[in-house]
């Protein structure tokens, strides 16, 4: 009898935090193809917020020879519970564009992710078969992937999108994988999604006290600066920097140096 496959791959060290979470399934059979895309890419990690049949036996059988996968899934009820701990979160959307950020294509993507994933936890959210991702669930991470197909016909069968997704993340972490771009380390760990939540719901109130932010017309100002603050990767201690400017405006520190007259302030002339 021969041993039931495993992700150990040589390749273990990013792949391994490498997670797959897949949003409201609706076919267990989409389940089981997943665990074995997964695992033929060495990915072994899977994650299913709130699907609608599982466990199931389709799941099971369509998984061939990763049951091991179906069987280790962890079932979540929400996307921020299976993200919390995630240093980097990609979306993957079979749809061009979400809130004005252009999607990073697949190989972009998984540069990142695997140079992301030698200091913190990564996750590849897939959204349900009939509706996909939610604006309010794509908002909750850093950025959107889509797999640039025939724009007539543009969405792959959910088990499909991962097995392609997963070939870039195991091209990427191949020894002698060519690209350069954002293959160094970060110097701090990236914060977690959790400690990026804090920040924003910080902000959100310190925008409110000052007025930036107008509660009877916030527009997208939160969305908008959701965007730049993805787009940019603060790292742990830049986070603890923004963190530290924002509860100086709370509270002020007494050496404070007034501002220069026309330091944004409307011109008195
Ligand atoms: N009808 C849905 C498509 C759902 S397909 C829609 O219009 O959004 C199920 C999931 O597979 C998607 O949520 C996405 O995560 C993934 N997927 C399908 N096609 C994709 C593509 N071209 N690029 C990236 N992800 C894709």
């Amino acid at each position: 009898m021969t041993s039931a496959p495993s992700a150990a791959s040589g390749l273990a060290a990013p792949l391994a935090n490498i997670r797959v979470v897949l949003v409201n399934t609706q076919h267990p059979g989409n389940i089981g193809s997943t665990a074995r895309a997964m695992l033929t890419m060495g990915l072994s990690e899977l994650v299913l917020v709130n699907p609608s049949r599982f466990p199931h036996p389709q799941a099971r059988m369509t998984a061939a020879h990763a049951e091991g996968v179906v069987d280790g899934a962890r079932v979540v009820a929400t996307l921020g519970e299976a993200i919390a701990d995630c240093g980097w979160v990609a979306a993957s959307s079979a749809r061009p564009r979400h809130l004005g950020d252009e999607p990073l294509a697949p190989w972009d993507m998984a540069t990142r992710a695997v140079a992301t994933a030698s200091a913190a936890k990564v996750a590849i959210v897939f959204g349900c078969e009939r509706t996909g991702l939610t604006n309010e669930e794509l908002q909750l991470c850093h950025a959107v992937t889509m797999i640039p197909t025939n724009p007539g016909y543009s969405s792959l069968n959910l088990s499909q999108a991962v097995q392609v997704l997963a070939y870039e993340l195991r091209r990427a972490a191949l020894p002698q994988a060519t690209s350069v771009a954002g293959r160094q380390g970060p110097l701090y760990a990236p914060p977690s999604t959790q400690e990026m939540e804090h920040f924003y719901g910080h902000l959100e109130r310190i925008l409110l006290s000052t007025g930036f932010l107008d509660p009877a017309n916030p527009r997208l100002l939160m969305r908008r600066l959701r965007q730049f603050f993805n787009r940019a990767a603060p790292d742990r201690n830049e986070l603890n920097i923004l963190r530290g400017i924002l509860t100086s405006i709370e509270k002020p520190k007494n050496r404070r140096v007034p501002l220069e007259p026309g330091d944004g302030m409307p011109s008195a002339d």
